[in-house]
C-alpha cells in the first residue's frame, strides 16, 4: 500500500459508512464509522481482521484509541446559517464534506461569516445574506462532493440530490 493515500473501504460489512486507513506522523491510523455506536467494537475487529488477512497488517503497539461524533448526512446538502442572531459555521451549518477533508471548509465558512458579520454589524438580514452569497461557490463544492459519492455505490444513493 502506497503511504501517501487515505484509503476508504466502503463494503457494508466493514463499516455503516466508510472504515479507512492512512499514515500520519508514520504511524498507521486505522478506523470505522458507525451510525449506531453498540456496533462500533464489532466493526473495528471485522476490519482490522480484513487488513490483516489482506494487507498484512501488524499491530506492534497501539498508541491511542480516539472516538469522534460526525454529523448525519442529510439528503439535500441543506445549509443552516443561523437562527437570529446565532450563526451556524463548518459541519453544524452543513459545510460537510462526504469525502472527509471537512476542514478547509469550517475554515472558509468561519471566515465568510466573520466578514459579513464585520461589514453589517447594524443589519443581521444583511449578514446572512452576504454570508449566503459569500458561501455560494462553497456550497455548490459540497453538492457535487455529496453527488459524487452518491453515485459511488447504492449504499450512499441517498445522499443523491
Ligand atoms: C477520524 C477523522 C479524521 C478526519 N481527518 C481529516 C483530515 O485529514 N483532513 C480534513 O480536512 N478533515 C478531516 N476530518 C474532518 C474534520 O475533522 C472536520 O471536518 C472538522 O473538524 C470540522 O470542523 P468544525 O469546526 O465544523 O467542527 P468541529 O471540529 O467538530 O468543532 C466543533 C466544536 O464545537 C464543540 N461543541 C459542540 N457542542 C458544543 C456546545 N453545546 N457548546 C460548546 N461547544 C460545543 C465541540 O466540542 C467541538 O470542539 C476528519 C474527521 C474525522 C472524524
Amino acid at each position: 500500500m502506497d503511504y501517501h493515500y487515505f484509503y476508504a473501504y466502503l463494503q457494508p460489512e466493514l463499516s455503516e459508512y466508510d472504515a479507512w486507513f492512512n499514515v500520519k506522523d508514520n504511524q498507521l491510523v486505522l478506523g470505522v464509522s458507525v451510525k449506531d455506536s453498540s456496533k462500533v467494537e464489532r466493526y473495528y475487529t471485522r476490519f482490522i481482521s480484513y487488513m490483516k488477512e489482506k494487507h498484512n497488517l501488524r499491530i506492534d503497539k497501539q498508541l491511542k484509541i480516539d472516538k469522534w461524533l460526525m454529523p448525519h448526512i442529510r439528503p439535500g446538502c441543506a445549509i443552516d446559517y443561523g437562527v437570529g442572531r446565532v450563526l451556524f459555521a463548518g459541519e453544524i451549518a452543513g459545510f460537510l464534506n462526504p469525502m472527509g477533508e471537512g476542514i478547509s471548509a469550517g475554515m472558509e465558512s468561519g471566515y465568510c461569516v466573520a466578514q459579513a458579520i464585520s461589514q453589517h454589524l447594524d443589519s443581521v438580514d444583511l449578514v446572512y445574506d452576504e454570508y449566503r452569497e459569500s458561501t455560494a461557490a462553497l456550497h455548490n463544492y459540497m453538492k457535487r462532493q455529496w453527488s459524487f459519492v452518491a453515485g459511488m455505490t447504492d449504499t450512499f444513493k441517498e445522499m443523491k440530490l
